[in-house]
């Protein structure tokens, strides 16, 4: 049987990044730059001031302190987008504002505080340095330099860049469709009756949200039975998408139908079975050159193979270049038992102890206890040659969020 790695990388090997589209800056947050973008002027596009006070020329001020104060003639102001278009001379002081335009002949900018009022002048009490306070042309970003790079994610300060460099559009990698099949004759959806014994389809609804959650769109196939027509017909729904995932019917029991099904279809099988816990029927293979995902049924199961190798592919297509979520280490608070052969996902919650990551199972680990992963901060990673685990015993993490469990007193 494949090791979780090596089946990963197998996934890998055979997804391909998709096109690009052109979007408004306000629709990028979260996508993948799929160009260069170069400033076309300097930013700031002027030297401007820091600080609210007054510029002047620096040889003016040369000397100043309470005990030997400098006097020096307002003649104009310069506020924030209205510049004093005059030339400032020797004795010549201009007010200035927070982001005002520095003008021509001054050099130096004295705050407010440092000043005192005087009629038409102003009394300067110290000399804060030639060049104090002002900002200049091009601190930020020189015109001409390349300043955000393809690959790179689009988070808030992106967006912000992006529309101080002038761009309302940029180009970025296209969001894969995912089409999503859930098969079982005991699955009703949410609006159909429901009676004891049959089970309520939550998979559709997970991968659907697990989809979303990396950014890509799912399109949902419905319920199939378990039977190869129906199979069939359903996916045929699904074969424009750019990826296609079955839930259920991949395991080894007689009514297990999906993999043949999809190969009847035309699918062609690259692995079956991976040595997980949970997680073990999965089938990876490619029709039409679509890749897809026989998932299993069990709801914790299919959401944690979908961790292991959908999101990953599903993030490649998009043009990231980080896959994986984040490793941490925890020390365990508990032994954990598990059965030999098989790499083990334990859903755990991890808290703070004294600056120390502690990670504790969320109970119950079958795979059909979706509570597990709703209690889950993360996945504890328990390769079966290293078992035992015992309380204390440090161990790596899998995080499912990507904001950090430890407290703020840790942070800072
Ligand atoms: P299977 O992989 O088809 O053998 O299903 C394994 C277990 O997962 C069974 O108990 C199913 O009832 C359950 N299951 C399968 N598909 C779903 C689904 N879409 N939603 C919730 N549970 C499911
Ligand atoms: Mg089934």
């Amino acid at each position: 049987m494949l090791q979780i790695g090596e089946a990963q990388q197998k996934v890998l090997e055979e997804i391909p990044v998709l096109g690009i589209e052109r979007i408004h800056i306000m629709e990028a947050l979260g996508r993948v730059l799929a160009q260069d973008v170069q400033a076309v002027r300097n930013v700031p596009s002027s030297d401007n001031s820091a600080m609210d006070g007054y510029c002047v020329i620096h040889a003016d001020l040369v000397g100043a302190n309470s005990a030997n104060p400098k006097r020096i003639r307002i003649i104009g102001e310069s506020p924030a987008g209205r510049p004093f278009t005059g030339v400032v001379l020797r004795g010549q002081a201009v007010r200035i504002f927070t982001g005002g335009t520095i003008p021509t002949g001054a050099d130096t900018v004295i705050m407010l505080e440092d000043t005192e009022k005087d009629g038409d002048d102003i009394i300067c009490l110290n000399d804060p340095g030639l060049g104090a306070h002002i900002r200049p042309e091009g601190e930020d970003v020189k015109g001409g330099e390349v300043v955000l790079h393809r690959g790179d994610i689009v988070r808030p300060p992106e967006v912000g860049m992006l529309a101080t460099l002038g761009h309302a559009y940029v180009y970025v990698y296209q969001r894969p469709i995912v089409a999503i099949l859930s098969t079982g004759d005991e699955l009703v959806d949410l609006d159909e009756p429901f009676t004891k014994g049959m089970v309520l389809c939550s998979n559709s609804y997970s991968l659907a949200a697990q989809v979303m959650e990396c950014g890509a769109i799912p399109l949902s196939l419905g319920i199939a039975s378990d039977s190869a027509d129906d199979q069939r017909s359903k996916l045929s729904g699904g074969l424009r998408a750019d990826l296609i995932l079955t839930s259920g019917g991949v395991s080894v029991g007689k009514y297990d139908l999906v993999k043949d099904t999809l190969t009847d279809l035309g699918m062609k099988v690259k692995f079956w079975k991976v040595a997980m816990k949970p997680g073990k029927p999965l089938v990876f293979g490619s029709l039409g050159g679509k890749p897809v995902f026989g998932l299993p049924g069990n709801p914790t199961s299919a959401m944690i193979s979908f961790e292991q190798f959908v999101r990953p592919a599903l993030l490649k297509m998009m043009g990231h270049v980080n896959l994986f979520r984040p490793l941490m280490e925890a020390t365990l608070a508990e032994d954990v038992n598990i059965s030999a052969g098989r790499l083990h996902l334990v859903r755990c919650k991890l808290f703070d102890r004294d600056g120390e990551l502690i990670a504790i199972t969320t109970g119950t680990q079958s795979s059909g206890a979706l509570r597990s992963m709703v209690l889950a901060d993360g996945l504890i990673i328990l390769p079966p040659e290293k078992a035992p685990f015992r309380a204390g015993d440090r161990v790596k993490i899998q995080s499912l969020h990507t904001n950090s469990p430890l407290s703020p007193e840790s942070h800072y």
